[in-house]
């Protein structure tokens, strides 16, 4: 079973996996909880190409999305697949609907050049569910403000490019509801939490 968490920053995606993560482990179910960019040794070079750049990203719109697919071919083949295969669980903080959000509405690139190329580099691997955690862009950036994350980078974007982003996660989830699970996630933390078990819960036994 594989699993995403998508959207905006400060939405509480990494909360919302590991708080997921533990509650199938207490169903005795292996995890494996994994995040893009950067769960690979090459990701991580990839993650600091394309993010740790001082005074702002300057890469070619193709060459980050390009960056992004070879982050996630690598993480697919030697992180995701193998445990699929040996039947664990897969949490992914972001996956496909991230460069099709950012580098597709964010960027402007085409988003069926996006889609192509991230079922290229996938070998056309798609999750069981995704979970969309919508928020507003300002609400995101202010819990990252208060946690002392890099608002600086978000901040180089416009606030156009976050509400692009945003309601590309929404339209994606719109046109394939039975695959998506949109939620409001300036709730609080819990109850976002316990309808992700739900669903997962129903999802698993059926
Ligand atoms: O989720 P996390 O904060 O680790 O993501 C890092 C950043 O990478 C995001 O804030 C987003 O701006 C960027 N990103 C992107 N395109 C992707 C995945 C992530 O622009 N496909």
């Amino acid at each position: 079973f594989f699993l995403v968490f998508e959207g905006g920053e400060g939405a509480g995606k990494s909360t919302q996996a590991e708080a997921l993560a533990a509650r199938l482990r207490e169903q005795g179910r292996e995890v494996l909880l994994t995040r893009e960019p950067g769960a690979t040794d090459v990701g991580q070079r990839i993650r600091s190409l394309v993010l740790d750049q001082p005074g702002g990203p300057d890469l070619s719109p193709r060459a980050e999305a390009l960056l992004y697919a070879a982050d996630r071919a690598q993480h697919v083949a030697t992180v995701v697949r193998p445990a699929l295969s040996r039947g664990a669980v897969v949490i992914s903080d972001r996956y496909v609907d991230s460069s099709l959000a950012y580098q597709g509405a964010g960027r402007v690139l085409p988003s069926d050049e996006v889609s192509w190329l991230s079922s290229w580099a996938t070998g056309g691997l798609k999750p069981d569910l995704v979970v969309v955690l919508d928020v507003e862009p300002a609400v995101g950036q202010a819990r990252i403000t208060a946690r002392g994350g890099d608002a600086d980078r978000l901040e180089a974007e416009s606030n156009d490019f976050h509400e692009r982003v945003r309601l590309a996660f929404l339209d994606l989830a719109a046109a394939d509801p039975r695959r998506y699970l949109v939620l409001d996630a300036s709730r609080p933390a819990e109850e976002v939490t316990a309808a992700v078990a739900a669903r997962v819960t129903e999802m698993l036994a059926g």
